[in-house]
């Protein structure tokens, strides 16, 4: 099979590798479509890799025996290799499962775990079916795209009567925005890059305010008669915009942090928590079970098709690097057979 790898500062290439053979209950997935996250950072520092990527749909080729999947059926391709047999796997929260499997241990290869690729392996029970009239490309925003966003709020219950804040609109704040908005919640995001506000807008944003604004949160309680936003997700992890949700939200207010951030972020348990009565939330995914109403956003939000902005061909990984580098995009798309 072909794969795209990262060998250098700025470079990439598409590779042949050993095609993966499904064992046990793990069925063989040939992907039709690979959205791309946060690797371009990778590409950026010039940190070579040989296995990138872990958002994938596509199609069941192969099965090992008889399992919950069989050749043919279109599938979302769920991140990670956890357990399935820990408490939290059997919750739905396998995401946060402790007990993930040695990918090249139990396969016997390291090829096939990663989703920038023609095939890739995984427990049957992780692939999640595409309903008919969802295409590929919109199945595969059930993942980064829509999936830790909509983890948030259905963790907050972001409902009508809610202003929703969303700092960085990235692709994961895009489809925060579409997530929100779904839900009929009013939108305001924080967000300075230009590409990136003016798409957010076009998704439904009511209102898109600058962070780097000093004015930035007098904007935001000015949109919300000084009361504060009901809930916000935070999607950039940065610890400037983690403040700015905190001290945005309104007493008994909630805010979730999606963007990953490894600094530490102050906060007062007496003026933050306690007085003001803030619930705090980290969201990494959706439950399993909640995969039919991810596809309910995408079958039914009129904006979908626009939290997609480009669908390249993977033997042009280079330019698709290229784009996810100028942050001139929303949810980037590879095709590994083209
Ligand atoms: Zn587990
Ligand atoms: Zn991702």
């Amino acid at each position: 099979m072909k794969k795209a790898v990262i060998t250098g500062e700025r470079k990439a290439e598409v590779v042949e590798a050993a095609d993966p053979r499904p064992k046990d209950d793990w069925a063989l997935v040939k992907v039709q479509v690979t959205p791309m996250c946060t690797e371009y950072k990778g590409w950026l520092a010039g940190r070579k890799s040989e296995f990138l990527g872990h958002e994938a749909v596509g199609e069941v080729v192969e099965v090992a025996q008889p399992c919950r999947v069989e050749a043919g059926q279109r599938v979302v391709v769920q991140p990670q290799y956890p357990c399935g047999k820990c408490r939290l796997c059997l919750q739905g929260e396998y995401i946060h499962c402790e007990h993930s499997y040695n990918f090249a241990e139990f396969t016997g290869s390291p090829e096939g775990r990663a989703t920038y690729a023609q095939y890739v392996l995984k427990p049957s029970w992780l692939l999640s079916k595409i309903p008919e009239d969802v295409s590929y490309e919109h199945a595969g925003l059930a993942l980064c795209a829509l999936g830790p966003t909509f983890g948030a709020m259905q963790t907050m219950g972001v409902v009508a009567f809610d202003t929703v804040l969303i700092s960085g609109a990235g692709p994961v704040g895009l489809g925060g925005v579409v997530n929100a908005r779904f839900r009929g919640a009013r939108v305001i995001v924080a967000e300075g890059h230009p590409w990136r506000a003016e798409r957010a807008r076009l998704l439904g944003a009511e209102a898109v305010i600058d962070p780097a604004d000093e004015n930035a949160l007098q904007q935001i309680l000015g949109l919300t008669g000084g009361a504060g936003i009901d809930k916000a997700v935070d999607c950039s992890g940065a610890v400037a915009a983690h403040r700015l949700c905190i001290d945005a939200a309104r007493r008994k207010g909630h805010v979730a942090f999606v963007g990953e951030c490894s600094e530490e972020t102050p906060f007062r348990a007496s003026g933050d928590l306690i007085r003001k009565g803030l619930s705090l939330h980290g969201a990494w995914h959706y439950n399993l079970a909640a995969f039919a109403d991810v596809m309910k956003v995408i079958q039914h939000s009129p904006v979908i098709g626009d939290l997609i902005s480009h669908v390249l061909p993977m033997s042009e990984i280079q330019q698709a690097f290229e784009i996810s580098a100028s942050h001139d995009s929303a949810k980037i798309l590879l095709k590994p057979w083209a």
